[in-house]
Formats: C-alpha cells, structure tokens, sequence
C-alpha cells in the first residue's frame, strides 16, 4: 500500500476548479518533487493532504487512513505529516526551545523534562543546536526555516510536505535549507516538495511531478522526464529554469 493515495481529486475555489482529476500514489521512502508555473495547483494539492483543504471529489488516504471523503482522525493525521511552508510562521515571543516544543508538549507527547532533550535532538539534525535558547530574531531566514523544520520534526512525523520553503530566502542561505532537507531524504523521510530549485529536483528527488492547469501534466523518474519531457509544457518549463 502507498503511503499517500491520491485518486481522482476535484477541487475548486467557488467556479475555479484548480485541480481537475488529480491521480498520484506516493510510497514510502520517495522524495517527489513538484514542479510547474504559477497558479498551476501545486500548493493546493499539497494542502489537501493534510486536510488544510476540502476536496469536492475523489479520494485521498494516508498510511491507509482517509483523509476524503471521510476523516478519521485529524489530530493523527496532522501529527504524521509534518508541513513547512515559505513563511517560517515562528513565534517571535518565545526561544527556539518554546517554539519547537509547544506542540510536542501540549499533546503529551513529551512532558517538561524531555522537552529540551527533543529540541536538542531536533536542532542537532538541522545542525542548529547552539541556537536552543536565541530568539527567531537574532537567527536568519536560513536558520529560522531549518528552526521550522525541526519543529515539525520534533513531532516524528512519517511524511512531510514543503511548500516552496527556499523561496523566501536570500540566495546566499538556500543551499543550508536544501542541506537540511537532503540529509533528510537521506536518513529515509518521505517528503513531497513543491520547489523551484531544479537541482533538488533532479539530484535527489526520487520521483518528479509536473503539474499544468490543475493536472498531474507527467511525471516519472526525475533523469528521464528532463532528459526527455514528452509534452511541450514541460518542454517549455524546463527550458525557462535552467
Ligand atoms: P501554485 O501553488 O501552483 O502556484 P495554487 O495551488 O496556490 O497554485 O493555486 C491554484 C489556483 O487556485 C490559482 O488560480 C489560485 O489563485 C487559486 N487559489 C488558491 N487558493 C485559493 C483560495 N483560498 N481562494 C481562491 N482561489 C485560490
Ligand atoms: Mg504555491
């Protein structure tokens, strides 16, 4: 059984139907990657797997659980899935530690005690332990992305999602953040990263996605599809992201 099943999903926004009979299955240990233009759905279809967005049809199951057209369990779901998105959304209030360990504690996965221990444990795999006591703004954008992703970590999730998480970044600290998410890749996360950075996409993705209109447009393995894109679209894309 694939980890995440996603089956003829409609989705729309009042008449705007953004995905239009979206099939992907992703198993566990990938790393997808999905690329294509502005407005084509990629960060919707992300969102509709861990239920930040309903679906009009299809079906759509994590680790066998359904997600659509039935929900069982949205607080499981949301401690599986971890997702980052391009805002590092960190409380400016509260240290690294706090940050990280909010969720962790208030769900009784950790009490007090082991609290630290766990932001230690994550920092260290994102190469930030130093970092547990400083405020997100003494960090930067780089360092407070990896601080996000180690909180997501610090809920041992089985997948996690990435939606364009370099973009914001000054180009000088995006090759810290793909570091992160490589050595991720490496230690057997399943990850599905919405990305523009083509070299993510091509040298450590195990599976890449092309989406164009609302529709899975192709995807394979990522040597093959750049090496020889079938359509015209992802002839085109290719070609203006080099
Ligand atoms: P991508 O991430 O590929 O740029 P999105 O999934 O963000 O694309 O958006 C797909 C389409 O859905 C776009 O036309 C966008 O304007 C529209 N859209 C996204 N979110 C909403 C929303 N909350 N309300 C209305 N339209 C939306
Ligand atoms: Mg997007």
């Amino acid at each position: 059984m694939a980890l995440v099943e996603i089956k003829n999903v409609r989705k729309s926004f009042g008449d705007l139907e953004v995905l239009k009979d979206v099939s992907l299955n992703i198993e566990e240990g990938e790393i997808v990657t999905i690329i294509g233009r502005s407005g084509s759905g990629k960060s919707t279809l992300l969102r509709c797997i861990n239920a930040l967005e309903a679906i009009q049809a299809g079906e759509i199951q994590v680790e066998g659980q359904s997600v659509f057209p039935k929900m069982n369990g949205l607080r499981e779901l949301r401690q599986k899935v971890g997702i980052v998105f391009q805002a590092f959304n960190l409380f400016p209030h509260l240290t690294v530690e706090r940050n990280i360990t909010l969720a962790p504690v208030r769900t009784k996965r950790v009490d007090k005690a082991g609290a630290r221990a766990l932001a230690e444990k994550v920092l260290t795999q994102v190469g930030l332990a130093e970092k547990i006591d400083a405020y997100p703004e003494q960090l930067s954008g780089g360092q407070q992305q990896r601080v996000a992703i180690a909180r997501c970590l610090a809920m041992s999730p089985n997948l996690m999602l990435f939606d364009e998480v370099t973009s914001a970044l000054d180009p000088e600290l995006v090759g810290e953040v793909l570091k992160v998410m490589e050595d991720m890749a490496r230690r057997g996360m399943t990850m599905i990263l919405v990305t523009h950075e083509m070299g993510f996409a091509r040298n450590v993705a195990t599976k890449l996605v092309f989406m164009h209109q609302g529709k899975v447009w192709e995807e394979g393995p990522p040597a093959e599809l750049f090496a020889n894109p079938k359509t015209p679209e992802l002839q085109s894309f290719i070609g203006s992201h080099r």
